[in-house]
């Protein structure tokens, strides 16, 4: 780094200094001790019963009921600063969280050792959300992963349907707002390929069963969840 940018990002670290997302202490986004908390998932299981599978797809008792092949969750919502790091990227802009949020994630993807030609998807926000949010968080993870892993990435779904937020609605007619809510718009990159689906918090997998199935009428071969934890 030059002596020019190394000082300006000194004067810029005084007047916005970096505050953990966990702790609250000055100097890093994420401090080392709140980071040694973090522990990925290394088990695979059955995203539904819990079951050991090879590489964290649905067991074959569960597998009929999704449309996604397997749902890949990286660490422990309440574990550590990961609910924190999220919410910060999320609502507080704090994009810079994108990346030790994507690390998470290659960390867990590395572990499945998914098979076929792989390309990276994000979760699409609606256009009028992203306006507002001023980015995709979604897609900054999925950029972030294929950046870590040299893999493909596109924006192949987009998202027509503009809603309440999932937190607002809940159950039964968070399900019903989906339907719909997603079209393939690169029906090329994803035929035959196995999609890596990334979001950063998948609550009762709605949105991502929602993706995957258009994504499997699309053509992919499979479709894999991959978010940062579960909410
Ligand atoms: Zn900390
Ligand atoms: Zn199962």
């Amino acid at each position: 780094m030059s002596s020019t940018k190394t000082a300006y990002n000194f004067v810029l670290d005084l007047i916005f200094p970096k505050i953990c997302s966990g702790c609250g202490k000055f100097g890093e986004i994420v401090c080392a001790d709140c980071q040694n908390q973090i522990k990925i998932i290394q088990t695979p299981t059955c995203p539904k019963c819990g079951k050991i599978t090879p590489s964290g797809q649905f067991c074959k008792s569960c597998k009929d009921e999704s449309l996604l092949t397997g749902l890949l969750i990286s660490a422990d919502y309440r574990r550590g600063p990961v609910k924190e790091m999220i919410h910060h990227l999320k609502y507080s802009g704090q994009r810079e969280l994108a990346l030790p949020l994507a690390k998470l994630l290659v960390s867990r993807l590395k572990i499945s050792k998914l098979r076929g030609q792989i390309v990276v998807v994000p979760v699409p926000l609606h256009i009028h959300r992203q306006r507002l949010r001023g980015f995709n968080q979604s897609e900054l993870l999925a950029r972030a992963v294929c950046t870590k892993l040299n893999l493909a990435g596109a924006n192949a779904l987009k998202r027509i349907k503009f809603k309440k937020t999932q937190v607002e609605s809940k159950g039964k007619e968070r399900r019903e707002n989906l339907i719909g809510a997603f079209k393939c718009v690169d029906g090329e990159i994803i035929k035959n390929k196995t999609i890596v689906l990334v979001d950063d918090v998948s609550t009762t997998g709605a949105t991502l069963e929602e993706c995957a199935k258009v994504l499997r009428l699309a053509g992919a071969r499979q479709v894999w969840g991959l978010v940062v934890a579960r909410g």
